[in-house]
């Protein structure tokens, strides 16, 4: 066997192992296998946003223990990767760059400039993939911008349409004024501001009398419909049912009684506007009250506001107020804190807006997702109930069309005659209706022969949220459910509003089915200082810095011991270089044993001793703890199990204590050589194994240099995770063993005290057992206690007596004499 070099390059090596699993193929999934199981994770497409930042090697390093660990456990396992393009950000990115709106150039011209970014965004964030040393499986890449993408998503769209689940209507929905289009609940931030509360009086028609009405929006007066106040609300019962002037527009409108008015809110008495919020919407509903719209699409007042015509939503608010108190309807203005919703994507406040838009119906699928998602593993368990909560907060449809340019076309057409539409045939896709017409010669209505394309596009995460099925394969294997529901859909906290929400409703109601079985979340990454990691805080920290300077397997372990799964966990420098220290350890051990086992060859005779066998049993549970824990997802217990295990019983107890059998073999033997030289083989090969899932690259190094010749796998990660055997647990010797290194310990220990060096020698010991089993135990191992603490000779006594007491038996004590 080769021995390890002394230097060991952490990014050298790293580097090359990332070169090599991947023209090696280790990692691809092979679909011509159909004797291991599968397991399949639905990876997601991260948004290209050009940054792989800590969160994302958080996310990345989570998947990627799962994908090895069960590859190991003879999975044939399914890692695909791909890009989740489309959408607001990137376009609002190009605007920025570009000094431009989505006005100023053509439709292609736009999306080209998308693209572009797109590409230059996915090179950074693949390389940082890449560099965290994950076994992704590249021949799976794919782009949700790739015309053969988004065929799968108008596919579905065309499937839907058919069975009545998406539809279009005009409704109220949130609206960006910048971003000119439609946004969901899941893309609303919501932030506290202060806001001011505006005590405005509406006149009755008859002069003199008023009601003084509390508003935030005043700026909404001109769409005022009506008036309301709670019906048990005494003070203002009498005034149900008549008429009241609305200022500044002078218009009538009815005093209606609503149960939703808050009677303690500023007068109890408020105006329902279309639409100030989403109060009023429920009202307006509620009511049959008519709409008067007053925002254009880019935000500014539009003729509904008479003399406001024209102005920005702020303007019209300053000037509607002067007005007010120029005619001395303003009584009074007070502050208060209120939430604002904001564009996720340009921190706009956003507005509610009614206009044509398509919708999926989710709202009727609510329960089924509760129901589904009780049938999901979820780590941790408590996850579930965010999604249950968020499918039930919901007040409407989701609406799915976006008056933008990059994303999916929606593959429909308008009869220019009749106005029918025209759903693309499955076959059609993909198709761009701007760019080509219906494969028809004529309506099927009206026989009308010129058609009007769809210019509204899909909301992106109409893309993405198929990706359960169209990574097994759907719609174009055949076989594509044996890779579906997903086994794993890795999550983050912060998008089970919406990736995972969305995947269940459209998997749902496409397929009938639930589409991932277990649902792994991880938590935030938080600064130094406890906060969310943010550049402009001051506590980010990017990645490309911590892997430069410590490596791939020293940032996985800081993700992997963070903390438990779903938790927030912090950027802690100490933490990666704690990590890095274990490498060094594990490096310098893994060097000692190969330096010692140039001669070995496996399977030739040994006598196991106490020690040996004390290590090779607590290795045995050791893999039983990490095995359990992997299971369960809790990556943090795993690795301290065995770094533990590692640090302190391989590297600080066993290997000290088999030293002397190298360097003395003389005095001990050929068979007691031999047997450690197995014992290390054996335990360092499983420490690799139990590692490989978590540090993959010095696991990897360790492995082509000393086993792979000997074991035969290609990879280690394509070894076979170890089997635990219940035979090799052995009570007696660890209990013996135990004993024996607590002894050791404490000898070595007053060594170091009475500052003699670990070598020199100690005439004399007089070990007082306490008992007659621990003398026999202790007389049995004297070999082991002489090698390793340097005794010329030991006295064992069965009887309690003065001396040093070893602290975890106290019964025991000792004496110790020098030259
Ligand atoms: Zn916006
Ligand atoms: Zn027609």
């Amino acid at each position: 066997m080769k021995p390890l070099p002394k230097e060991f390059d952490t990014i050298t090596v790293e580097r090359k192992w990332q070169k090599l699993w991947e023209e090696m193929g280790v990692y691809r999934f092979d679909w011509t296998d159909y004797k291991r199981p599968t397991f399949s994770i639905d990876t997601p497409p991260p948004y290209p946003s050009g940054e792989f930042h800590m969160g994302n090697v958080l996310n990345w390093t989570y998947f990627d223990m799962v994908a090895r660990y069960k590859r190991m456990r003879g999975f044939n396992v399914y890692f695909p990767q791909g890009w989740d393009c489309h959408g607001l950000g990137i376009e609002v990115q190009v605007e920025k760059e570009h000094n431009i709106r989505k006005r100023d150039l053509p439709p292609d011209k736009f999306r080209s400039l998308c693209m572009k970014l797109v590409e230059k965004y996915i090179a950074m964030m693949k390389e940082g993939i890449i560099r965290l040393g994950c076994s992704v499986d590249w021949t799976t890449e794919y782009r949700t911008m790739d015309p053969d993408y988004w065929r799968r998503t108008q596919l579905s769209f065309i499937i839907l349409y058919s069975r009545g689940l998406i539809y279009q209507g005009t409704h109220p929905v949130n609206w960006c004024p910048r971003c000119e289009t439609a946004i969901a609940d899941a893309e609303v931030d919501y932030e506290e501001r202060e806001g001011k509360l505006h005590y405005i009086r509406f006149p009755f028609e008859k002069g003199g009398e008023h009601l003084l009405i509390a508003t935030t929006r005043p700026e909404f007066i001109p769409a005022c419909v009506a008036v309301a106040v709670n019906p048990t609300d005494g003070r203002y019962a009498k005034y149900i049912g008549r008429k009241i002037t609305v200022p500044m527009v002078n218009r009538e409108v009815e005093i209606i009684p609503d149960e939703g008015v808050d009677p303690s809110f500023g007068t109890g008495v408020v105006m329902i506007c279309t639409y100030g919020d989403k109060e009023d919407v429920r009202t307006v509903k509620r009511h049959n009250l008519p709409v008067i719209t007053l925002l254009a699409e880019n935000g500014l007042i539009n003729e509904n506001g008479g003399k406001y015509k024209g102005l920005t939503i702020e303007e019209v608010k300053k000037a509607i107020v002067k007005d007010l108190e120029a005619e001395g309807l303003l009584d009074k203005v007070e502050k208060l804190t209120q939430q604002i919703g904001l564009c996720e994507r340009c921190k706009t406040p956003i507005e509610i807006l009614e206009r044509r838009q398509w919708f999926m119906k989710t709202r009727i699928l609510t329960d089924r997702v509760a129901k589904e998602a009780n049938e999901i593993v979820w780590y941790p368990d408590y996850m579930k109930t965010r999604l249950v909560d968020w499918a039930r907060s919901l007040d409407w449809d989701w609406v799915i069309s976006r008056q933008r340019v990059f994303a999916t076309p929606i593959p429909v057409w308008y009869c220019k005659n009749c106005g029918e539409t025209i759903l693309a045939e499955e076959e059609w896709v993909p198709i761009d209706p701007k760019l080509e017409n219906p494969r028809i010669d004529k309506c099927p209505k009206c026989g009308g022969k010129e058609f009007i394309p769809e210019k509204d596009v899909l909301d992106t995460w109409m893309d993405s949220s198929i990706t359960c099925a169209v990574h097994a394969g759907w719609p174009d294997r055949e076989d594509w459910r044996r890779l579906f529901p997903a086994d794993l859909h890795p999550s983050g906290v912060d998008i089970i509003r919406t990736w995972a929400y969305y995947l269940m409703v459209r998997h749902i109601a496409l397929f009938d089915e639930k589409p991932f079985k277990s649902c792994l979340i991880n938590g935030m990454v938080l600064g130094s200082d406890g906060r969310k990691m943010s550049k402009s805080l001051k506590n980010y920290v990017a990645t490309p810095e911590v892997l430069n300077k410590y490596g791939a397997d020293a940032a996985r372990q800081w993700a992997a011991a963070g903390g438990a799964t779903g938790s927030d966990i912090p950027f802690r420098w100490p933490d990666v270089e704690y990590g890095k220290r274990f490498l060094t350890k594990l490096w310098n051990a893994a060097r000692f044993v190969s330096s010692q086992l140039v001669d070995f060859v496996p399977g030739e005779n040994f006598e196991l001793q106490l020690l040996d066998r004390w290590v090779l049993s607590k290795a045995e549970k050791l893999t039983q703890r990490v095995t359990e824990a992997l299971e369960k997802c809790q990556f943090n217990i795993a690795l301290e199990e065995v770094r533990n295990f590692t640090w302190h019983i391989f590297c600080d107890q066993y290997i000290e204590a088999v030293k002397d059998r190298f360097y003395k073999a003389e005095l001990y033997g050929e068979a007691k050589r031999k047997a450690a030289q197995y014992t290390l083989y054996t335990v360092l090969y499983r420490i690799l194994q139990l590692l490989a899932p978590i540090t993959p690259h010095i696991t990897e190094e360790i492995y082509q240099t000393m086993y792979a010749e000997h074991v035969g796998a290609k990879s280690l990660h394509l070894t076979r995770w170890p089997t635990i055997d219940p035979n090799m647990f052995d009570e007696a010797a660890e209990k013996e063993g135990d004993l024996i290194l607590a002894l050791v310990a404490e000898i070595r220990r007053e060594k170091a005290e009475k500052r003699k060096p670990l070598n020199a020698i100690i005439k004399r010991v007089k070990v007082y057992a306490g008992n007659s089993e621990y003398a026999d135990i202790i007389a049995r191992n004297r070999e082991d206690i002489l090698g390793t603490c340097k005794i010329s000779e030991i006295t064992i006594l069965p009887e309690k007596g003065e001396g040093r007491t070893v602290p975890q038996y106290v019964e025991v004590s000792f004496t110790t004499e020098y030259e």
